[in-house]
């Protein structure tokens, strides 16, 4: 097993014996790749969705968000494009019966192929040292210019195909590029068929074609039919964007790799409205704003990388990723997309209500362009808790498993430890955590030694630790323990609201993006 896997594997456990993540209805075995989030998990959550949420609305004046329901009139779906079009090609092995994604089987040879020249070029930045021109050698090296040669041609056919809903063409490229599945080894494989990924239901108790509705499978489609709405009743000037953070929902052909892929997840996106023929200046905007977002939490900007899509999506003229180095490797966190007119448009035909806006400016009527940044929240905060768990040895031997978690996104901020159980201390602790929790989240405990409550506020991530000791009944000051350097320095009681919001809060994080 690779350290990969092992590193998954940790994340899973840990999450669930910390209350970050239970696996759904467990009692009864669960419900496939279905999670709940857990006590911390939730804080976590909490925390992702405020920076998003500030640094997309507060930080932008031109920036409002909305809030729409799940269940939309069934015609936006098939003005949209997802009754017709929001499928997945899938592929059955049939010696092993499982299914999988015939685009990701493709995708993932592709990827073995990019870790192929990767390793040729770490190879030889070592043995060229500081005289190494990474430009050159990329261009000249037989074997990885053979290795790009051969990315081109499949992403080239594999772009073809999937555009023409060509199937079959599909399927050849997996059997000429011999692609086994993991599972059996084999290469005995069914046709690729399409498979719609909306769950549909019946609205109320009458059933038939007209009362079928879907759960919807992005939160995009809830601020376009809005757009109108939003407009006038903020009387917004273009450009301007809506932003949604809700629930989502994909009948996944194959759902895995813990909370990374599920049929119900959540979504943060934001729909940005401009006047066509602006739409790439503002593409490009946003994929340096979002990044900057990303990096700015400090979890390693080698992290993070940028992938344009191979095959645009029915609506898209431009469309890129931002991938995240995950346990299973690099993979979409954020999808940015320029969606032109086609939702907008597509509304105003299935609906026959105009969809236009009047620029003052031009002088003019016309239907915006649509540049849509849509990131996964669980994504995210995989994201996060894969950057963070860490398993470390200390110089006196011991071990301990902690959580590095941005401080600004921990569930709790600082717990509260007298450090025995006598003497005045947990009087005095319980004052001090009294006046912190109307400022952060906090805890106090008096259970266990002093090590051991360190160890467990270090495994759900909690930044810093403070103890009341003998001196702090003296001298009115406190030990504040950093979670990571395990560093103590002593601070006075009247500074430690103000020290631990300043170290905590998400307001910093946002400064430094302005
Ligand atoms: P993928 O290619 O992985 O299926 P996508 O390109 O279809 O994803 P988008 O439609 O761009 O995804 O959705 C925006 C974001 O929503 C994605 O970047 C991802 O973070 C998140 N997301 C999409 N599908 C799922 C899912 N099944 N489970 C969890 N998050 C998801």
């Amino acid at each position: 097993m690779s350290s990969h896997d092992d590193l998954l594997k940790n994340i899973i456990s840990h999450s669930k014996e910390y209350g970050f993540i239970f696996p759904s209805s467990e009692i009864y075995d669960g419900l496939s790749a279905t999670y709940d989030y857990g006590q911390y998990g939730k804080e976590l959550k909490n925390n992702i969705e405020e920076y998003w949420w500030k640094a997309m609305v507060r930080m932008h004046d031109n920036i409002v968000g909305i809030d729409s329901a799940i269940f939309m009139h069934p015609t936006v779906w098939k003005a949209s494009g997802h009754v017709d079009a929001f499928n997945d090609p899938l592929i059955d092995n049939k010696d092993s019966k499982k299914r999988y994604r015939a685009d990701v089987l493709i995708e993932e040879y592709i990827e073995k192929l990019r870790a192929k020249i990767h390793k040729e070029v770490e190879k030889a930045a070592k043995r060229f040292g500081d005289d190494f021109n990474m430009n050159q050698f990329v261009a000249t090296h037989p074997r990885v210019v053979e290795y790009s040669k051969q990315i081109e041609v499949i992403e080239s056919r594999m772009k073809n195909a999937l555009e023409e809903n060509d199937l079959q063409a599909v399927k050849q490229l997996i059997l000429d590029l011999e692609i086994v599945d993991p599972v059996s080894g084999t290469r005995n494989w069914t046709d690729v068929r399409q498979f719609n990924l909306m769950f549909a239901t019946e609205l109320g108790s009458v059933s038939g074609e007209s009362s079928v509705i879907y759960l919807r499978p992005e939160t995009a489609q809830g601020s376009y039919v809005n757009f109108l709405n939003v407009q006038r009743s903020g009387r917004m000037k273009i450009p301007f964007g809506i932003c949604q953070i809700g629930k989502a929902f994909r009948n996944e052909i194959i759902a895995r790799q813990f909370i990374f892929r599920m049929r119900e997840f959540e979504q943060m996106e934001m729909q940005f409205f401009v006047r066509p023929g602006d739409e790439m200046e503002w593409y490009e905007y946003w994929k340096s704003t979002r990044m900057k977002w990303h990096r700015n939490l400090g979890m390693g900007d080698a992290r993070y990388r940028f992938h344009d899509h191979i095959k645009l999506a029915h609506y898209a003229n431009a469309a890129c990723d931002i991938e995240f180095d995950f346990p299973m490797g690099f993979k979409e966190m954020e999808g940015i997309h320029s969606r032109t007119d086609f939702d907008l448009k597509a509304h105003e035909k299935f609906s026959s209500r105009k969809q236009q806006y009047f620029d003052a400016e031009l002088n003019q009527n016309y239907i915006p362009y649509v540049v849509e940044t849509a990131i996964g929240l669980d994504r995210m905060f995989m994201s996060v808790l894969s950057a963070s768990y860490t398993d470390e040895k200390l110089p006196d031997g011991s071990e301990r498993t902690l959580l590095r978690i941005p401080a600004q996104l921990a569930p709790v901020k600082v717990a509260v430890l007298p450090l025995v159980k006598k003497d005045g201390m947990p009087e005095k602790a319980m004052e001090v955590y009294h006046k912190l929790k109307l400022e952060v989240n906090c805890q106090f405990d008096d259970k266990d030694a002093i090590g051991r409550r360190y160890r467990r506020q270090d495994a759900i991530g909690t930044p810093f630790c403070i103890t009341i000791d003998q001196d702090t009944l003296q001298d009115n000051t406190v030990t504040l323990r950093e979670r990571d350097s395990m560093v103590q320095e002593r601070i006075s009681i009247d500074r430690l609201v103000s020290e631990v919001r300043d170290k905590t809060s998400i307001t910093k994080l946002l400064a430094n993006l302005d």
